[in-house]
C-alpha cells in the first residue's frame, strides 16, 4: 500500500514550530516511502479559527518549501460526511444524545474531585429513555452527541517512535462528545476527535505521525475506527520540543512561529535542517543538510522518545554555516528586504554594489538581521564616534594623516582595493607614521567605530557612495 500521511494545522494561530517539524517529519517519510502528503486544514473550532491564520499556515510551509500533493482540505466544507457519520453511529446506539447542562458537568467534577478521583464523564445519560430524552427536549436543553467508549477494556498500537502503547479505557474520561447540535436542533460542526477520523479514513492516510500531546487522543480516536468498522493507520508520536529548562517550549522562549524565526533572518534552508535535528538524526552523525538528502535516509528508528531540546547556540550555528556556503548572489536577493525593512535607501544603490556589500559582510552573518547592524554606517550618517573610535582620532598626527588621506583620495581617479592600499601606504610614508597609525584612524573617522567589517572594501564601498570623503572631513574637523 502506498504511504499517504498528512499535516492537520488548526487555524486558531501562526503556524507554530511544533506543527512546522511535525509537517517537516511527515514530508520526510512520505518522501522517503514515495508516497503522498496531505495538507488538511482542521478549522472546526469556528470561535478560534480565522483566515489570517489559514493563510500564515499557508504561507509559512510555502516558505519553508514543504510542498505537498493533495489539498489543502478544510474541514468545515465536509461538515455533511461528519453529519451523516454521526447519524450512522447513533443510528447504531454507538452515540447517544447527552443533555446534561454545564453546571450539572461541573458539580459532577466537583463530586470527583472531593472523592479524589479523576474528573470524567459518568455516562450518566447513556440509557436515556426516550420520555426521558423528550422532557429534556421540552425543557429547551440543547444536547451533546457522545460517543460510549466501552470500561474496561485496553487500546494498544504499535507506534512507529514509542513501541508497544496501552490505554487503558477508562482513563479517556467516559463518553466523550463528538458533535453538538445547532439551535435548530440539528447536528453541528463535530470535535475535533471524531472529524479528524473520518477524515484519515476518507483520506486513506496511512501513517498518523503527529506530537506526542496526542497520544490519548489516538487511543480515543482507534476506538472510533472500531466503531466505523476502519482498520487504523499506524501512528508515529513524536518528541516535543521542550526549552532549555526541560518545559514545553512557548512564547517566552523567544518564538515559537516560523513567521518570528523568519522576521529573526533565519533561512528556510536552516531552519528545515534545524527542525529536522529537533528528535531526529541521521545515522551518519551529519549536522548539516537539506530536506532531500534526509528523505532518502529517514526513518522512524532514529526518532527519539524523550522532548528535544530546542538549542538556539545549535540553531544560530547552523544558520550561520548556511549564510556562509550560499552564493553571494543568493545572499544578497535574501538581505534585500532585511535591509530595507531597517530603513535604508538601496535605490540608489547599483546591484554590483550591493553584491560586493554582501561579498563582504557574509562571512560575519549568523543571521540575516545581523546585515543591518553591520552595514548601518554605509547607509546612515553616525552621530557619534564610540569612545575607542574618538581616542583613535586624537593626537598631535591625526589632523595631518586625515589631511594626506583626503588629497590622495582626491587624487585618485579610481578608488578600489589596490588604489586604497597605495592611499594608505603613500600617506603612512609621507606622514613618516607605521601602517597602523593609518589604518586605525581611518577606520574610525569612515565608521565611527574600531570594530566593523574589513576596512579596504569598507573604504572602496563608502566611497562609492560619495560617502568616504565627507567622513574623512568630518573627521578631520573634529581633530
Ligand atoms: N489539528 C490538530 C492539531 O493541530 C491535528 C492533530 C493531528 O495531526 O491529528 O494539533
Amino acid at each position: 500500500m502506498s504511504v499517504r500521511v498528512r499535516i492537520a494545522p488548526s487555524p486558531t494561530g501562526n503556524l507554530h514550530i511544533g506543527t512546522a517539524r511535525t509537517a517537516v517529519f511527515n514530508w520526510l517519510y512520505a518522501r522517503h516511502k514515495h508516497g503522498t502528503f496531505i495538507l488538511r486544514v482542521e478549522d472546526t473550532d469556528r470561535d478560534r479559527s480565522k483566515d489570517e491564520y489559514t493563510q500564515n499556515i499557508l504561507e509559512g510551509l510555502a516558505w519553508l518549501g514543504i510542498n505537498f500533493d493533495e489539498g489543502p482540505f478544510f474541514q468545515t466544507q465536509r461538515t455533511d460526511r461528519y453529519v451523516a457519520t454521526v447519524e450512522k453511529l447513533l443510528s447504531e446506539k454507538k452515540a447517544y444524545f447527552c443533555y446534561c447542562s454545564e453546571a450539572e458537568l461541573e458539580a459532577m467534577r466537583e463530586a470527583q474531585k472531593a472523592n479524589k478521583q479523576a474528573p470524567r464523564y459518568d455516562n450518566r445519560h447513556r440509557h436515556l429513555t426516550d420520555e426521558q430524552r423528550q422532557t429534556f427536549e421540552s425543557e429547551g436543553r440543547r444536547p451533546v452527541i457522545r460517543f460510549i467508549i466501552e470500561e474496561p477494556r485496553t487500546v494498544a498500537w504499535d507506534d512507529l517512535v514509542r513501541g508497544n502503547v496501552s490505554w487503558s479505557s477508562s482513563d479517556l474520561g467516559g463518553d466523550m462528545v463528538i458533535a453538538r447540535v445547532d439551535e435548530q436542533g440539528k447536528i453541528g460542526l463535530p470535535l475535533y476527535n471524531f472529524a479528524v477520523v473520518v477524515d484519515d479514513i476518507d483520506m486513506q492516510i496511512t501513517q498518523v505521525i503527529r506530537g506526542e500531546d496526542h497520544i490519548a487522543n489516538t487511543a480515543k480516536q482507534i476506538l472510533i475506527y472500531e466503531a466505523l468498522g476502519a482498520t487504523p493507520p499506524q501512528f508515529g508520536h513524536t518528541p516535543l520540543i521542550l526549552n532549555q529548562q526541560g518545559a514545553k517550549i512557548s512564547k517566552r522562549d523567544g518564538a515559537t512561529s516560523v513567521w518570528e524565526f523568519r522576521n529573526m533572518g533565519y533561512i528556510p534552508e536552516a531552519f528545515n535542517n534545524y527542525m529536522a535535528l529537533l528528535g531526529w538524526s541521521p545515522s551518519d552523525g551529519k549536522e548539516l543538510f537539506s530536506l532531500q538528502e534526509a528523505a532518502q535516509i529517514f526513518s522512524f528508528d532514529r526518532v527519539n522518545k524523550a522532548g528535544a531540546r530546542f538549542d538556539w547556540d545549535k540553531l544560530n550555528w547552523i544558520n550561520s554555516q548556511y549564510l556562509h556556503s550560499l552564493p553571494t548572489e543568493d545572499v544578497c536577493d535574501r538581505l534585500i528586504p532585511f535591509l530595507k525593512e531597517a530603513g535604508y535607501d538601496l535605490e540608489t544603490c547599483d546591484r554590483q554594489w550591493l553584491l560586493d556589500l554582501t561579498k563582504l559582510i557574509a562571512p560575519s552573518l549568523t543571521r540575516l538581521t545581523d546585515a543591518a547592524t553591520i552595514s548601518k554606517f554605509f547607509f546612515i550618517e553616525f552621530e557619534e564616534y564610540t569612545e575607542e573610535a574618538k581616542n583613535a582620532l586624537q593626537g598631535d598626527a591625526i589632523a595631518g594623516i586625515m589631511e594626506a588621506l583626503i588629497n590622495a583620495l582626491k587624487e585618485t581617479s579610481e578608488l578600489n582595493a589596490e588604489s586604497a592600499a597605495e592611499i594608505i601606504k603613500t600617506v603612512t610614508k609621507s606622514q613618516g607614521v607605521k601602517k597602523g597609525m593609518v589604518m586605525k584612524p581611518l577606520r574610525a573617522a569612515l565608521t565611527g567605530d574600531l570594530h566593523g567589517p574589513e576596512i579596504i572594501p569598507s573604504f572602496v564601498l563608502l566611497h562609492q557612495k560619495g560617502l568616504a570623503l565627507t567622513r574623512l572631513q568630518r573627521a578631520l574637523k573634529g581633530s
